[in-house]
């Protein structure tokens, strides 16, 4: 029996501002609700704040998953040789797909320095650095902005927001390297250094930003922080299921008729997000070629499999996938699918920041190879060969980079094999290989 879905209503949604309909500014975001007695929050204390943020049930929203209240946790309760903590959000987001953060930077920043003022307090942070990605030139300027309106109304800097708490707030803006989204990459891009990623562990609660403790988080895991604690852990673990709690801000690109950006519950299933906020598939449902459903780090997902998936970690994991950042790119049978996966390919090629070298040489030699799949030049043979090179890359590199280059090619091989062999048969004839299989 299908089930019908609770679509998420205006009521409950966290952002509401996030299409721009009303200004920025602190006198708009007061009126939306933020800013509203902050030091009643804060005076609940750092214990209560981070169990009440395990109990929302929140996980990562840049992608990972990995439980916020948690990482939280993890920081010092007293700091060791009065070394500082830092908070570092995580807004380069670079992720092709990806494009939620930036609505809530330019559309809703007060909910990010509210929420960092609230989660650096629980962790104990002395200052958030807020990293932009460098082509988000207007977003970084509202952001700058807002932070300047928040220290002249005394809501971050000294006594912050009348709690008695010290915490001032950095905008540092990126130059345009995707692999400074990498939370250690990131760090030593802050320290002023070439952004390239640290081996891990340690962990940045460890040793991360100057040697000190350290928790990165992406600005939508910030930014509901503030709401989640008004409303109670209860209301928005109500939203989605086990495991896979809350709203998300879900980004719909390609073929879809009306793309967007929008909040929803966790756990909607495809079809139903499509239906009720991009208006269908372009040119109809049988007109579905595959899904990239969580950003371009994670595999496509054919038309057949993804319709039913519930829209979260383990429903898109069970279909192959992942929510990633929930970045929804959908793709028609005008696709050239073999073509947009030696697309991303490239992308990773080209953002590879070359210190190891199965992802040096292997997206490298991964593109190249797609290439010559593209053109139909490839032999036969060398799909499984691809393959192979895949399978030593993905886990054998210091960052996730080499996953995320690995991934989408194993897709295609598993999804469009056929397709893949059709293009080299019909530019080269039956090869050898093929005759010697029938
Ligand atoms: P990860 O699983 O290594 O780490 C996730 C977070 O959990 C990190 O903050 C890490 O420090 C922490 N963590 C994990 N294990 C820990 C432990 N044992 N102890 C303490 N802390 C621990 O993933 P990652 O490499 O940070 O992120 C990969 C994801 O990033 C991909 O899944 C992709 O979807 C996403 N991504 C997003 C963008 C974007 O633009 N938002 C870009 C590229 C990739
Ligand atoms: Fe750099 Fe690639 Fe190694 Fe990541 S996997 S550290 S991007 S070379």
């Amino acid at each position: 029996m299908v089930m019908s879905f609770d679509f998420l209503s205006d009521k409950d949604r966290i952002f509401t501002n996030v299409y721009g309909f009303q200004p920025w500014n602190l006198k708009s975001a007061e009126a939306r609700g933020d800013w509203d007695n902050t030091k009643d929050l804060i005076a609940w204390g750092q214990d209560k704040i981070i169990d009440e943020m395990k109990a929302s049930g929140l996980r990562g929203r840049g992608g990972a998953g990995f439980p916020t209240g948690m990482k939280w946790s993890f920081m010092p309760k007293e700091s060791k040789d009065g070394r500082p903590s830092f908070l570092v959000i995580n807004a380069d987001e670079s992720e092709p797909g990806s494009c939620k953060d930036r609505e809530i930077l330019r559309h809703d920043p007060h909910k990010l320095i509210e929420g960092a003022l609230i989660a650096g307090f629980a962790m104990r942070a002395r200052a958030a650095y807020i990293y932009v990605r460098g082509e988000y030139i207007r977003e970084a300027q509202v952001l700058q902005a807002a932070v300047d309106e928040a220290y002249e109304a005394g809501l971050i800097g000294k006594n912050a927001a009348k709690s008695g708490y010290d915490f001032d707030v950095f905008v540092h803006r990126g130059a345009g390297a995707y692999i400074c989204g990498e939370e250690t990459a990131m760090i030593e891009s802050l320290e002023g250094k070439k952004g390239q990623p640290r081996l891990k562990p340690p962990f940045p609660a460890g040793a991360g930003l100057y040697g000190c403790p350290t928790t990165v988080n992406n600005v939508e895991s910030i930014a509901v922080v503030p709401t989640i604690l008004r409303r109670g852990a209860s209301w928005f673990a109500s939203f989605g299921r086990e495991n896979n709690k809350g709203t998300k801000l879900f980004q719909i690109s390609g073929h879809v008729d009306k793309p967007c950006v929008v909040e929803e519950a966790m756990s909607i299933p495809f079809r139903d997000l499509i239906e009720k906020h991009c208006g269908g598939i372009r040119g109809g449902w049988d007109n579905l070629l595959a899904v990239i459903p969580g950003g371009s780090s994670v595999p496509l997902v054919p038309a057949a499999q993804i319709m039913d998936a519930p829209m979260d970690f383990d429903g898109l994991k069970e279909v192959g996938s992942g929510l990633g950042t929930a970045a929804v790119i959908v793709m028609d049978k005008s696709t050239d699918i073999v073509q947009a996966i030696s697309r991303l390919s490239y992308f990773y090629k080209h953002e590879s920041c070359g210190q190891c070298t199965p992802c040096r040489e292997g997206t490298g030699w991964m593109w190249r190879v797609m290439e010559r799949m593209r053109t139909g030049d490839a032999d036969i043979s060398e799909i499984d060969t691809l393959y192979e090179v895949t399978k030593q890359v993905e886990g054998h590199t210091i960052c996730a980079l080499g996953d995320a280059a690995a991934w989408p090619i194993q897709g295609l091989i598993k999804h469009f094999r056929p397709e893949m062999e059709r293009r080299i048969v019909e530019k080269q004839g039956n090869p050898p290989m093929m005759e010697a299989a029938e």
